[in-house]
């Protein structure tokens, strides 16, 4: 009888994308299907071979995916939507990837938004993708089940079967992973009114007595189900419907037990649901919820196999082993070794793959770091310590603890002077001098704009000429000199050309940015960048978010150069543009060290400080993108108020350095405001910029009702498409935004930055967006 380990997921990219290669260029049709096919196993091969070499005892399988585990689900269950035209059989690959980008998949890649927009990147023509969403609280984006009211379901994947018998044929006995229905049907969309998906979990429970009975068949003797539904807020009867469902599925085969997993959270008050549902284990995110491992132990039957999540399967910082091991000690104590597995707290998939390629970074930074490779061999060696005696893995121990405590101590990562500096920020620090009205008064009084001010969002086209000489320069191939030449060319024709559209207030262009995050951590301390640590975002789609290590600061100033070049050439305003705290930290690794808001204070200080730069060097308007600031919000609504509050402090602090003649403008890629408008006010931006184009508006109801007493440009026109929206479309959309607010509280602008687009439709765009506007004013007039 032993401890033995678990992962509940592994990436599927490839440790070089090989994946994502894979598929563009069957996508682009430079390859056909087999070669695709050919890829992906042999990716599943590698995995499952290197996890068993790891020392993982449970290899998952059916965690691979060729676009999203989600749309698997509904492929596996017929959820299919009328319109992809499918009859029966088997889902052919191209119904799979129509469902996930729509048939002529052309934009689907190319959202302008960073990671986690929370777009569905539809098509204009041909077969719409699913609508894409944001999978909890990570930056992974899944395809929406979309289901109907006579919604029929029937097995029509043998996907987690083929997989297993692939796996097995190689010699991994693996435990297959599915979408538990439950969540399936929570996470489903549908058209119909009054009517609720989870209404469907009788009709569908049978599809999945099917596989679970399938899978027994060929030899499977664990299956885990996850239900991360069991985070979030549950009603009384959707606890029972679980129930109902775990009743169900328990009895499908004889002798065929259930690891049912929930994670990016603790159960809370759903605990005591989850430790009595029929199955033969369950796993908790002891990462997120460490204090539920003694409730859990306490309020479960002896008999129940717990899987304990200690190794952080969503962050990249390396486990302090000897300490993790006091808090296992009691949990042998008291349960049969068999009855214990150890894990990730969640997925490896979103863990980049493997720190052994990452050769450049610094290498304190490094030992301080474990990707998804490094975490189970961490998981290897607890559970040696456990079986064997600590003795018997003594030097990993000790190098494991040596590495936290030089983390803990670092001064790399204690700054003392952002320490003192936090400890003497003021509540007056995060508040503007003057009230709105005020501030109104003078900033109109100063600016001297026509009603319905014109502006862009912030970067302008990254043609390929753009992309080029970055990387150029990134290589070496291009002097600093030259870059610099170049740079300085785009930015000034950018200037040219919004002057000759007639905009009203002008941006630089955003030519030498990489990404808005990317650009500012890498000028400020404490982050630290890799070369290969991709974490799949969606489909074909990588991110490498930042890591975020130790104490920030700005060594010196970061936009004023770019912003005093462009405001040179004109006479029109131009303004400064930042990306703000809570998007920063949002869409970076984080500290596990330190609470994530002091870590946003911080960086909120650090963009303060380029706030009032701009505003010494001449900027009258200055805008701070806070893109990510939604998507920041916990699972569980009792904890929302908390980062709020935290949150809209830290962009006030950003904000509040300027004189209230200067204008702060802000950008939000989305327009779901309704549960967040309050805070939303308490920004205190006096200019917002939201995405409406699509929703025509409606969405600005919530700012109505608000009463939301400042300024907004409520996007006219959606980026996501090459599509060049009329004059009149964009009149109409100002006609709609006027009725449900005051013509003086309108700016025009499109729905986010233009950095996907092409320059040819970006010009007709805004030539329209402009004479729009203007006549706004002559009917005003
Ligand atoms: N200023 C940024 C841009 O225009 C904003 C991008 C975003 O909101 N995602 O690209
Ligand atoms: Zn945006």
């Amino acid at each position: 009888m032993t401890v033995t380990v678990a992962t509940l997921g592994f990436p599927r990219i490839g440790p070089k994308r090989e994946l994502k290669t894979a598929l563009e260029r069957y996508w682009s049709g430079k390859t056909d299907q087999q070669a695709l096919l050919d890829v992906a196993a042999d990716l599943r091969a590698r995995t499952w071979a290197l996890q068993a070499a790891l020392g993982a005892d449970h290899v998952p399988s059916n965690d691979f995916s060729l676009y999203d585990q989600v749309l698997d689900t509904s492929v596996l269950v017929g959820a299919i939507p009328a319109l992809y035209g499918r009859t029966s059989g088997p889902v052919a690959l191209d119904t799979y990837f129509a469902m996930a980008r729509g048939s002529q998949g052309a934009t689907s890649e190319d959202a302008t938004c960073g990671p986690g927009c929370g777009h569905a990147h539809s098509l204009e023509t041909g077969v719409p993708a699913q609508e894409m969403t944001k999978w909890f609280d990570t930056n992974y984006h899944y395809l929406a089940p979309e289901v109907t009211r006579d919604q029929t379901f029937a097995l029509s994947s043998t996907k987690p079967i083929d997989e297993f018998l692939e796996a097995k044929a190689q010699g991994v006995h693996t435990r297959p992973v599915l979408l538990g229905p439950v969540t399936f049907l929570k996470l489903a969309k549908t058209k119909a009114e009054g009517f609720s998906p989870l209404s469907l979990l009788s009709a569908l429970l049978p599809v999945y007595v099917e596989v679970l009975k399938t899978l027994a068949s060929v030899g499977a003797d664990w299956v885990q189900i996850d239900e991360p539904c069991l985070a979030l807020d549950l009603t009384d009867f959707e606890r029972g419907e679980l129930r109902r469902a775990y009743g169900a599925l328990t009895h499908a085969a004889p002798g065929l037990r259930l690891m049912l997993a929930s994670y990016f959270g603790g159960y809370g008050d759903n605990l005591s649901t989850a430790v009595n549902l029929p199955v033969a284990g369950l796993h908790l995110d002891l990462v997120r919820a460490p204090e539920e491992l003694a409730t859990a132990l306490a309020a479960s039957p002896e008999s129940l196999v717990l899987s304990l999540g200690v190794i952080d399967g969503r962050n990249i910082w390396r486990a302090d082993l000897p300490a993790l091991l006091d808090r296992l000690d009691s949990v042998v104590a008291q349960r049969a070794p068999d009855r214990i597995i150890l894990a990730p707290s969640c997925s490896l998939l979103h863990s980049p793959i493997d720190l052994a390629l990452e050769t450049a970074i610094d290498p304190e930074v490094r030992q301080w770091l474990a990707f998804a490779v490094q975490k189970i061999e961490e998981l290897a060696i607890l559970a040696k310590a456990l079986n064997q005696g600590r003795s018997a893995v003594a030097a990993e121990l000790e190098a494991s603890r040596a590495a936290a405590q030089a983390r803990r101590t670092s001064p790399k990562i204690h700054d003392p002077a952002v320490a003192a500096r936090l400890a003497s920020v003021e509540a007056r620090m995060a508040q503007r001098n003057a009230h709105f009205g005020r501030r109104r008064a003078l900033q109109i009084a100063r600016l001297d704009l026509p009603a319905f001010p014109t502006t862009t969002i912030g970067s302008f086209p990254q043609t390929e000429d753009v992309r080029k000489a970055r990387s150029a320069h990134g290589k070496g191939q291009l002097t600093d000199a030259a870059y610099e030449t170049f740079l300085q060319a785009e930015t000034e024709r950018a200037i040219r050309w919004q002057e000759e559209v007639g905009l009203d207030v002008l941006v630089h262009g955003e030519f030498e940015r990489n990404d808005m995050v990317q650009y500012f951590g890498e000028q400020l301390s404490g982050f630290a960048f890799t070369k290969y640590a991709w974490v799949q975002s969606y489909g074909s789609r990588c991110v490498r978010p930042p890591i975020l290590f130790g104490d920030v600061s700005r060594p010196k100033a970061m936009t004023v150069e770019w912003w005093t070049y462009a405001q040179k050439l004109t006479e029109k305003p131009v303004k400064g543009m930042l990306t703000g705290p809570v998007t920063i930290l949002n869409w970076s690794f984080v500290r596990d060290d330190i609470p994530r808001s002091q870590s946003c204070r911080q960086i909120a200080l650090a963009i303060r400080d380029e706030v009032v730069d701009l505003e010494a060097a001449g900027a009258k308007i200055i805008q701070i993108d806070e893109a990510a600031l939604r998507e920041g919000l916990p699972l569980r609504r009792k904890d929302w108020q908390t980062y709020l509050d935290w949150a809209v402090e830290s962009f006030r602090l950003t904000a509040s350095g300027v004189s209230d003649a200067t204008q702060i403008h802000t950008h939000m890629c989305y327009s779901e405001f309704n549960d967040i408008i309050a805070a939303i006010g308490a920004m205190d931006a006096d200019v917002i910029s939201i995405e409406t184009a699509r929703s025509k508006m409606e969405l600005l109801d919530a700012f109505v009702s608000y009463d939301y007493p400042a300024e907004i440009g409520p996007g006219v026109y959606d980026i996501h498409s090459p599509r060049v929206p009329s004059v009149q479309e964009m009149s109409e959309l100002l006609t709609a935004a006027q009725q449900r607010l005051s013509a003086g509280q309108l700016w025009v602008n499109p729905d986010c930055g233009l950095k996907t687009r092409k320059w040819p439709e970006t010009k007709a765009a805004l030539v329209n967006m402009v004479a729009a506007a203007r006549q706004a004013r002559s009917v005003q007039a």
